[in-house]
């Protein structure tokens, strides 16, 4: 069991717009439509602040288009929002994590 702080205090991921740590600001992942019936395009997360400046819906790393940007929330502050955020396949587990 992996639980949310323990990913958190473990990340070390860059941001690939401005390399900062990841980890520094909230990040921003990609959907395909707004509301509920969206579903992330990719695995990649980026600083909300900097998807906001992309040129494109095109995800930087993987060049897949999405809708919408949504910032992930703090991991102790709505953590069940959080886990069905990353857990990109939908499986309960979280198959690949931030880093
Ligand atoms: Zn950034
Ligand atoms: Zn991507």
């Amino acid at each position: 069991m992996i639980f949310a702080d323990d990913i958190s205090g473990q990340c070390h991921a860059e941001c690939a717009v401005c390399f900062e740590d990841l980890c520094a600001e909230p990040v921003a992942l990609f959907y395909d439509a707004e509301g509920p019936t969206g579903k992330r395009v990719c695995q990649h997360f980026f600083h909300a602040a900097c998807c906001a400046e992309l040129p494109g819906k095109f995800c930087p790393l993987c060049n897949q288009a999405f809708e919408e940007p949504r910032t992930l929330p703090g991991p102790t502050e709505a953590p069940r929002q959080w886990f069905s955020m990353v857990d990109f396949d939908q499986s309960g587990g979280l198959t690949r994590v931030l880093c």
